[in-house]
């Protein structure tokens, strides 16, 4: 097993305080992720830290689509489309446990702008910047074919319409894999550490005065060393360049996105699906997750303006009757009720300059810059772009600290590095190679494992089947539930190799538990809050504790429902 546990984040707070890094990374998104992933690989002294559990920002929060984004070729943005198709191609190779191919349709309806015609080449285009290393071609659907995949959608007006490929993903998991492979290359990763203040040497940040938020003690506060800073906070960018400089200007539009999650059932859609929304021409989509617990559909997003903090950001009530007009109106016989809803959740993308005419036509490019202090700063970007922003923001940290030495300025350069080394597999045992072993193995053992831990674990699956063996009979009182088969075990696993710190980390971010489920998971809270105190030796107490803020966490998450 790779272990990336508690302790692990144990031994990075020592390295933390013992040692001198070239790269202090902030931010645990799947953005600081990458980057501490990228240096490691090219033989950097790398250490990351972030404020509150890998991905709890916006990397949790997305669509949870690896996708060129063929709504960005209404704004001629054909480079980032050509990137994150090239993007995609690698991660269907390299993660094929969680990216995986997934089929759209695109229904046409009179009056729909933009039409037939130019929707046609528009998908030409996608599948040739592709490179036609789609997982499959778009098609032209005729209405008897659309209605014969998705017999319920609205008929009147319905010309016929289209189907083309991208993928889905787990995006929190995708984060901490990322983390782990940076820290299997050499990098001292810890989530629960707060960046506070600049440590300033002369004109240079050389460091971070650091809180470590999981101790109480008067040394929780100290210093990390680092060459170089590179801010990757996402939609707090702002409120970490107040901390940087007192002169810092906003960079960050917010632009803030709700998705809703209903039972499959309800829902029973065979690929995801593409709405207009008639009145302001945005997109949304409808995402089914059969691999997500028992199986749910994703309805999302809205896009709007968003609080200055990140934190206020709330589901509004303005924002499910958005997307539940959107649903009825293209899915009239399902009649489809809020009280239908499972959970629902809301990100904030943290996009970079302003273009106050539409949200929409905010360019994803990211942007990437010198701080104060010779700092490196990051905004904006994509999910599926993740690992070529990780090898740029390195590439133009160094190429900045070579110009600053030619100046005189600065510390030493690194010795002996490499080129990235990031397109190999984030998770061994996820190769492609790894995987088909395992399940020859599984055949001539006549073992039958679950397929959903298959795509959550890849070939990982033996360890958490190894820990399900070794548990006592009891560890959880009541069965398991649908689509989660083995549930303390994944705990444990979680706890051991995902740096799993609290119940919420793993009721919210390494398993859909929370959000998939009406009952949110809490009928297994006692019994997966005992599994808990066994790998943390917690107290009683300490248990009563994890316990209780679960509950108020789950409680907090759900509060829209009151204002419906
Ligand atoms: C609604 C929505 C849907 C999206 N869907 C998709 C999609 O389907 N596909 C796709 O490719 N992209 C998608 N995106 C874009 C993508 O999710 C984001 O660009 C990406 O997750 C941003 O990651 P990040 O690391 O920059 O930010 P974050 O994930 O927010 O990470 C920043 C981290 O910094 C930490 N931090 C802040 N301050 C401190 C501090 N002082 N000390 C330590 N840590 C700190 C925060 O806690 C946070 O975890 C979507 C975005 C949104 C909002």
């Amino acid at each position: 097993m790779n272990e990336f546990s508690f302790q692990t984040r144990a031994q990075s707070l020592e390295r933390f305080k013992r040692e001198k890094f070239d790269l202090l990374v902030i931010g645990g998104g799947i953005i600081g992720a990458a980057v501490a992933r990228d240096a490691s690989s090219r033989g950097m002294k790398v250490a990351l830290v972030e404020r509150k559990d890998f991905a709890f920002g916006t990397s949790s929060r997305s669509s949870k689509l690896i996708h060129g984004g063929l709504r960005y070729l209404q704004n001629m943005e054909f480079h980032l489309v050509f990137e994150a198709l090239s993007e995609r191609a690698l991660l269907l190779k390299t993660v094929p446990h969680m990216v995986r191919p997934l089929p759209f349709f695109l229904p046409v309806y009179d009056g729909d702008k933009p039409g037939k015609g130019l929707l046609s080449m528009g998908l030409w285009l996608y599948d040739l910047l592709s490179l036609f290393r789609a997982p499959g071609f778009h098609k032209r659907l005729s209405k008897d074919k659309l209605l014969e995949a998705i017999p319920y959608l609205k008929k009147e007006g319905l010309q016929g319409g289209f189907s083309y490929f991208d993928a889905s993903m787990w995006d929190d998991v995708l984060t901490v894999e990322t983390l782990r492979s940076a820290n299997r290359m050499g990098a001292a990763v810890a989530n629960y550490v707060e960046a506070l203040s600049p440590v300033w040497t002369a004109d240079r940040i050389t460091g971070f005065r650091v809180c470590d938020l999981e101790c109480t003690g008067a040394n929780r506060n100290f210093e990390i060393n680092a060459s170089r800073v590179v801010v990757c906070a996402g939609p707090w960018t702002d409120q970490m360049g107040s901390r940087l400089s007192k002169d810092w200007k906003n960079w960050i539009e917010p632009s803030k996105g709700v998705h809703l999650i209903f039972d499959l059932k309800r829902i029973p859609i065979p690929g995801a699906m593409v709405m207009t929304n008639k009145d302001d021409g945005r997109i949304s989509f409808v995402i089914p997750r059969p691999d997500f617990g028992a199986g749910v559909v994703i309805v999302g997003t809205t896009d709007g303006p968003a609080p200055a903090l990140a934190e206020d950001a709330g589901v509004a009530a303005a924002d499910v009757d958005y997307l539940m007009a959107l649903l009825n109106d293209y899915f009239p016989e399902l009649k489809l009720r809020a009280s239908d809803i499972i959970s629902a959740y809301v990100g904030v993308r943290p996009l970079f300059g302003s273009n106050t005419e539409s949200l929409q036509k905010v360019s994803r490019e990211h942007h990437i810059d010198v701080g104060p202090g010779g700092t490196v700063v990051v905004a904006g970007g994509k999910y599926t772009t993740h690992r070529k922003m990780g090898e740029e923001i390195v590439d133009f940290a160094l190429r900045i600290w070579r110009e600053d030495l030619r100046e005189g300025k600065g510390a030493t350069f690194p010795r002996g590095l490499t080129s990235s080394r990031t397109k190999a597999p984030v998770n061994p045992k996820a190769s492609p190679e790894a995987i088909d072993e395992c399940r020859r193995d599984a055949a001539r053992q006549s073992a039958s494992i679950p397929e959903e831990l298959f795509h959550r674990y890849g070939a990982g699956v033996l360890d958490v089947l190894e820990l399900q063996k070794s548990q006592p009979p009891k560890a959880n009182s009541v069965a398991d539930p649908d689509g989660f088969p083995m549930l303390s075990a994944q705990l444990r696993h979680a706890i051991r190799s995902e740096m799993v710190m609290h119940l919420e980390d793993f009721y919210l971010r390494r398993l859909p538990l929370y959000s998939t489920r009406a009952d949110h998971g809490m009928p297994w809270a006692e019994a997966l809050a005992r599994v808990w105190g066994e790998e943390r030796g917690a107290t009683d107490a300490e248990v009563q504790t994890e316990l209780s803020h679960l509950r108020a966490e789950v409680a907090k998450r759900s509060e829209w429902k009151l204002k419906l």
